[in-house]
């Protein structure tokens, strides 16, 4: 790989290590001509859904997004990047499980927010309460009352 400091073309690997539960391979890297370091991320290229709007328009599924709004629901919540990561990773294999070709933007976003139901309570609430239409308000309300009442039975 080349180096994006300064181009040269040889650069070596100096560490390489499993990360988010062996998904990935991190490797740190040095260039040989300038002697800069900088860290890759290696994972595998798999075939997701695409995923069905409301609107019954089709886009591809878009890690990206995905990280963005899970990130923005966890915003100083006391949760690491590497279980951000995790929950991540565990998404994708729920989709690519389905065998699905296309996926309803609804069944995606009742995953994610099983995701963050796990990861922290506060950031579920703020995602659904973005995400879910009036139609699910009322259960929604019926959810934050059980929700209250798991807290108040010190679960
Ligand atoms: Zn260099």
């Amino acid at each position: 790989m080349h180096c994006p400091f300064c181009a040269a073309v040889d650069t070596k690997v100096i560490d390489s290590r499993l990360v988010s539960d062996g998904h990935q391979v991190r490797r740190r890297r040095e260039c040989l001509d300038c002697n800069e370091r900088f860290t890759t991320f290696e994972s595998a290229e798999l075939v997701m859904p695409r995923i069905v709007k409301r609107d019954g328009s089709r886009e591809p599924f878009n890690e990206d997004k995905m990280r963005n709004g899970l990130l923005r629901a966890l915003e100083k919540r006391p949760v690491s990047v590497e279980q951000v990561e995790l929950a991540i990773n565990k998404l994708k294999s729920q989709l690519r499980a389905t065998g699905e070709r296309e996926v309803s933007s609804e069944m995606l976003g009742s995953l994610i927010m099983s995701q963050l139901k796990n990861l922290d309570k506060v950031a579920y609430l703020r995602f659904a309460s973005v995400y879910l239409s009036f139609e699910d308000i009322r259960e929604f309300a019926e959810e934050i009352a059980r929700l209250g009442e798991e807290k108040a039975n010190g679960q």
